[in-house]
């Protein structure tokens, strides 16, 4: 293929090329195992001496052609296909740390990273030291210490739609020789590329927009390689032997920390990405970048008619000028943020369920960032446990909707809207 190409031709060319007589597109390559003939020739592969395909837990060409195709659009060097967006970022943990590690990670994330860093992961010895993606540097750069092992924020954080102060976290990790790690989800690569920014490893939950049809959960772990791991002291396990590899020092390799997570987690855990939802992933990636081009569009659109409506209280949108996100928005994301927002109707929990309930286009669902718009009303669904003081704290007042724009027409949109506010 020709080098350099844009991120829209990427999305539609890169993850495989067939040869003369081949399929035009990947096939659903259906199969647990691949034939050899000979002892030598798996003998290499488990070496990885050679390349090819022995067991769908380790690899499989469906999976792979996604791999490809989204480590391309990432601009990175190797792309993982795990069996969701939560097991792409636990198995980058487990990559990384051991009992007594700890890792630095922004409060504003997705609430299944919240609690796998901040409950589960502590269970098993590694501490999660948590800040607000607003503290300074100075603040965030104290819980670093010489056990921490990476930092991790997402580039628009979901659901408060905060976007990421790259320059701000990628110092304090050069300056400590320490990984960054980036959850790419809700800005896809067409809006953003957190490798150009300081990231070195980035991750996606391709169940969101990458498939884009609400069709196939996955998840994708992007190795950027521009990580120097050689005599590093946070990082043992990559210059030491791994006895469970043959002795293999992933330091050396081209694609130390891919080759690592795919050798030793992905062949001890299993949680890798199936065939089929590779195929439907694909399909769906096609259009990422045709999609996202109207889901920021109709976002602004919808977002500058909230935030003149009479019932509604406030907007959050970094496309709106008093958005506290608007000057990063603009620096990182230029062609937008996504079709992610939050709102508050005036009046309580109350008002809001009779607002959704007359939404006849919009839905509502535990899921965002697909082709149809849908809403979540999270103080009596996903929080519905906390008290109103309590939501206060989390950042989410009882009369928060969270709102997720697709790609339908921005008229029907509105009009939905506007018939259902009318209902409050
Ligand atoms: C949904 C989501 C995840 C989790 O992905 P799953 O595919 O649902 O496991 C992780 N990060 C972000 C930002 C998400 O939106």
């Amino acid at each position: 293929m020709m080098s350099n190409l844009q991120r829209d031709t990427l999305c539609v060319q890169a993850g495989y090329t067939p040869k003369t007589g081949e399929s035009r597109i990947p096939q659903i390559c259906q199969s647990t195992t691949f034939f050899y003939g000979d002892t030598q020739q798996m003998a290499d592969l488990f070496d990885l001496k050679a390349e090819g395909f022995f067991y769908t837990r380790l690899a499989n060409p469906t999976v792979e052609a996604l791999e490809k195709r989204v480590a391309a659009l990432e601009g990175g060097a190797y792309g993982i296909g795990c069996a969701s967006g939560m097991s792409a970022i636990l198995l980058t943990a487990m990559t990384l740390c051991r009992a007594g590690d700890n890792i630095v990670c922004a409060s504003e994330v997705y609430g299944g990273t919240f609690n796998l860093f901040g409950t589960t992961l502590p269970k098993l010895g590694v501490e999660c030291r948590m800040f607000d993606v607003d503290d300074p540097k100075e603040k965030i750069a104290s819980l670093v210490d010489d056990k921490t092992r990476f930092i991790y924020a997402e580039t628009v954080a979901n659901p408060v739609v905060a976007v990421l102060d790259f320059e701000k976290l990628s110092s304090i990790a050069k300056e400590n020789k320490l990984l960054f790690i980036v959850d790419n989800t809700l800005a896809t690569p067409i809006l953003c590329r957190p490798g150009e920014l300081g990231a070195n490893i980035v991750i996606h939950s391709t169940s969101k927009y990458i498939d884009g049809h609400a069709a196939a959960l996955g998840g994708m772990i992007v190795d950027i390689a521009n990580f120097d791991y050689k005599g590093n002291p946070r990082y043992p396990d990559f210059n030491t032997p791994d006895e469970s590899y043959h002795g293999l020092v992933y330091a050396d390799e081209k694609v130390p920390f891919g080759t690592k997570c795919r050798a030793q987690m992905i062949r001890d855990t299993g949680a890798i990405m199936s065939p089929q939802n590779a195929f439907l992933t694909y399909l769906g990636c096609d259009t990422l970048a045709l999609r996202m081009e109207r889901h920021c569009s109709n976002a602004k659109k919808v977002a500058a008619f909230l935030n003149s409506h009479p019932k509604i209280e406030w907007v959050r949108h970094p496309s709106l000028e008093h958005d506290r996100y608007h000057a990063l928005a603009k620096k990182y994301l230029p062609m937008g943020t996504g079709g992610m927002m939050s709102f508050g109707i005036r009046g309580d929990a109350h008002d809001c369920a009779r607002f959704m309930e007359h939404l006849k286009l919009i839905t509502q669902e535990t899921h965002v960032a697909d082709v149809r718009s849908c809403v979540l009303h999270p103080a009596s669904t996903t929080h519905r446990q906390l008290s109103d003081e309590d939501l206060k704290k989390a950042g989410i007042p009882a009369n928060l909707v969270r709102l997720s724009v697709g790609i339908e027409n921005p008229d029907d949109i509105i009009a939905d809207l506007t018939q259902a506010l009318a209902e409050v």
